[in-house]
């Protein structure tokens, strides 16, 4: 490096990287301001907090939220753990070395090592296989097995004084151990979460919760990670304040009133709705429209996408390259089209209302009664879809003013099964998202200014032999509560 451009470098000058930011302050009273309201209100509905790690397992995301999912399929930083780099890189070279030796004369040394290698490799993949880290399936236990089999079965024979084996047996041990090597599913991989609904029914489970008193209500507050393209309000690191309602489910219960465990159902929704609307109210957040509907469940939903697809496909070359593509992966996300030619066209199409089957139906009505009750104004909206795997029956979203395309302060609904799809007992399940960054920036447009950093005295101590009784001074006063500058000269 020429001396030039090693001085540069040493003046580089450091940025954060695209999508993140640093939160300053005064700005930072404000969210602290957010984060306690959200902490008292919730409190007074019974919520408690869990805080959650960053990373987990990439596989949670795949199984909750969904690969088809934007967030899935392109939008998570995921890394490689320790193990899986370490396979990786020990089964590539099993493959680049069998195909060395596939050109080689049969010599006795070069199998030896070959033969060790391979046993390196599956006592790693094998003890990962144990502890869990790498699927526990039936198909990766029948590979492993068949590799111990077949290294254990060439030691033997390549142990034996009278040696003896054709170059096609060789051929084969070599291609039978790689495509093995290569049938093992090694996972191992991790990503920054994107949303939290997923990591707190991990939480749950893991955490035998199922136990507590049902039902469970939690709430987080933290970062969350996605690939975006950045704008304003959409980051790559934002923080959600998340809260989610789990009650395990009593086998008798719905067998014996379906009627009355809808209701309940319906009410906890309709409880969880008032909550953060109380949260909004409390902040003063301006221009916050509630808008609800319901997409059904596994029973009616599959019908009427089904129906949305044969009604889509009759106007298809009308519409944009995007919906096209969508008849085919998810004709739902039609319906969140914001391109203006296609409005007129999707007004037209059939409404996921009027084909809800019995229960939903009676759940939707059971939940707009319990909202009414509580005073909770709702705007019906019959195209609010939500990207998630998850969500069934209720879906709700929050929009406030102030924050131009990207609007939406919170989204939320119901997931019953989600926890079961993870691993757990089956369990109900409601809840929301809120973005903090953007609920922040709608405050801040409306004029809602952080507190200003308080001082209450400053010390203007004058000449040396002031200086010890003015340090314990302002030990005194802070210890009284008061906020005290006390300048250094
Ligand atoms: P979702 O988890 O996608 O339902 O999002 C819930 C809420 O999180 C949205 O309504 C937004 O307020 C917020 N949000 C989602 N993605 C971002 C992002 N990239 N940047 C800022 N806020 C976001």
């Amino acid at each position: 490096m020429s001396e030039g451009t090693a001085k540069k470098e040493e003046r580089r000058k450091f940025q954060a990287i695209r999508g993140t930011r640093d939160l300053l302050p005064p700005e930072t009273a404000l969210w602290n301001h957010v984060e306690q309201t959200a902490h008292d209100v919730f409190a007074s509905y019974g919520f408690g907090e869990i805080r959650l790690p960053i990373v987990e397992q990439t596989e949670l995301f795949r199984r909750s939220v969904g690969i088809d999912t934007d967030i899935v399929s392109k939008e998570m930083f995921t890394f490689p753990e320790d193990f899986r780099e370490q396979l990786d890189l020990k089964r590539d070279f099993l493959a680049v070395r069998a195909r060395e030796l596939r050109n080689q004369l049969l010599a006795k040394a070069a199998m030896t090592s070959f033969i060790s290698f391979t046993s390196e490799f599956v006592d790693l993949a094998g003890s990962a296989f144990s502890r869990g880290q790498i699927p526990q399936t039936a198909e990766n236990k029948d590979s492993l097995d068949q590799i111990y089999s077949r290294i254990l079965s060439w030691e033997r024979k390549v142990e034996r004084k009278e040696f003896q084996c054709t170059e096609q047996d060789w051929f084969l041990f070599l291609s039978d151990i790689v495509l093995l090597a290569n049938r093992l599913e090694i996972g191992g991989l991790i990503s920054l979460r994107p949303e939290a609904t997923a990591s707190v029914c991990r939480a749950y489970i893991e955490n035998n919760m199922q136990q507590l008193p049902q039902p469970v209500r939690l709430y987080t507050i933290g970062p969350m990670f996605r690939r975006e393209r950045p704008q304003k309000g959409r980051y790559r690191q934002f923080y959600q304040i998340d809260a989610e309602v789990l009650e395990t489910v009593r086998t008798d219960a719905v067998k014996q009133d379906s009627t009355k465990e809808l209701n309940k159902d319906a009410a906890v929704d309709a409880e969880v709705i008032e909550m953060v609307m109380t949260f909004f109210e409390k902040l003063e957040l301006q221009g916050v429209q509630l808008d609800i509907n319901s997409i059904g469940c596994h029973e009616c939903r599959p019908k009427y996408v089904e129906l949305l697809r044969a009604e889509l496909q009759k106007v298809k070359d009308r519409l944009g390259a995007d919906s096209q593509r969508r008849i085919e992966t998810n004709p739902l996300r039609v319906l969140d089209s914001k391109l203006e030619s296609e409005q007129k066209i999707i007004e037209k199409l059939p409404r996921i209302a009027d084909h809800l089957c019995k229960d939903c139906a009676e759940h939707y009505a059971a939940v707009k009664r319990e909202l009414g009750l509580r005073r909770v104004s709702y705007h019906e909206n019959w195209r609010l879809v939500r990207g998630l795997d998850y969500y069934m029956r209720t879906t709700f979203e929050i929009t406030a003013k102030g924050l131009g395309s990207q609007n939406a302060v919170c989204g939320g609904g119901r997931y019953d099964g989600l926890v079961e799809l993870l691993g757990g007992p089956p369990t109900k399940g409601i809840g929301f998202a809120i973005g903090e960054d953007r609920l922040i920036l709608s405050l801040q447009e409306s004029g809602k200014m952080p507190a200003a950093t308080r001082r209450d005295v400053y010390i203007a101590w004058m000449g040396e032999k002031a200086y010890a009784a003015a340090i314990r001074a302002a030990k005194t006063l802070r210890a009284a509560g008061l906020s005290v500058e006390l300048p250094p000269e």
